[in-house]
């Protein structure tokens, strides 16, 4: 909590000098830019037993995968994503990144293995609020629990740690990050880099590296959260809007906000691949 307390005083500080730059966009260079799908996902479960859209079998998620592999696609972590954007860094032939929201345990139960069966890798974005409960419970179930931060600390290397809000993943009362209508600029920078530095210092305590990566609650707008994003060092941050982004290196404003594809159980990772294409 210390470390935490100290975190949030150099973000009051860092904001005061950051305002300049705040939207503002680096120009893009003049190399090719490279269209990188971002996959999203959120539970694996055997049965989904509600119908909703936000959870797919194992067996789904492996179809997904074989065909990613099949044709030609290597998985990037948003670090690499970062570094190919912010300094040139090579990418493979064909990008793709996987995204996994919300940091449930069903992501380490059945997606890992499936991702190292097939060679690739996901970013899994975090809520702290729920791995403080699961932590608290101590109930492991793949149907109901989130990744603890025990689970956390032994990560499989197929797996990263991301942040998605200690505790904004609500409707109420703002919508995920958005502002709130009768809050200040001022109050809602500091309210919101409170929440996302309690993440980044636990997730940072238990993997050893803080996260760069962001995923927006309910795909909120995020252009006035940038300011914040930077301060407390989150260097690429996603929605939910449908899409495929081209990226170019030097282009770092295109970092914030990028787009998605939503798998559904009606939706597979080619359908929508080809349908963006
Ligand atoms: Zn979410």
């Amino acid at each position: 909590m210390k470390r935490y307390a100290a975190l949030l005083i150099t973000f009051a500080i860092f904001l005061g000098g950051v305002g300049a730059r705040d939207g503002a966009r680096d120009g893009a260079r003049d190399a090719a830019a490279v269209r990188v799908p971002v996959l999203l996902y959120h539970r694996f479960l055997n049965h989904n037993t509600t119908g909703d859209i936000y959870t797919i079998t194992p067996m789904e998620l492996e179809r997904d995968l074989r065909y990613l592999r099949d044709a030609g696609y290597s998985a990037i972590s948003v670090g690499e994503l970062v570094d190919y954007v912010k300094n040139g860094a090579p990418l493979p032939d064909k990008p793709v990144m996987l995204t996994f929201d919300d940091g449930h345990y069903n992501n380490i139960h059945y997606g890992a293995p499936l991702l190292e069966q097939y060679g690739m890798k996901a970013s899994v974005f975090i809520v702290g609020k729920y791995s403080e409960s699961s932590a608290r419970e101590n109930d492991v179930n793949p149907n109901y629990s989130y990744i603890t931060w025990e689970q956390l600390e032994c990560l499989p290397p197929c797996l990263e740690a991301h942040n998605h809000t200690w505790d904004m993943h609500n409707l109420r009362p703002r919508k995920g990050i958005s502002r709130k209508s009768d809050e200040s600029r001022a109050d809602y920078e500091m309210d919101l880099a409170s929440d996302l530095l309690r993440l980044q210092s636990k997730i940072e305590k238990c993997t050893g590296a803080a996260p760069v990566g962001f995923a927006h609650p309910f795909g909120t707008d995020c252009s006035e959260a940038e300011t914040v994003f930077r301060a407390v060092g989150i260097e690429a941050s996603f929605c939910s809007r449908q899409g495929i982004n081209s990226l170019s290196p030097g282009d770092a404003g295109a970092l914030y906000c990028i787009k998605r594809l939503l798998r559904t159980p009606s939706k597979t990772a080619e359908r929508l691949i080809k349908a963006y294409s």
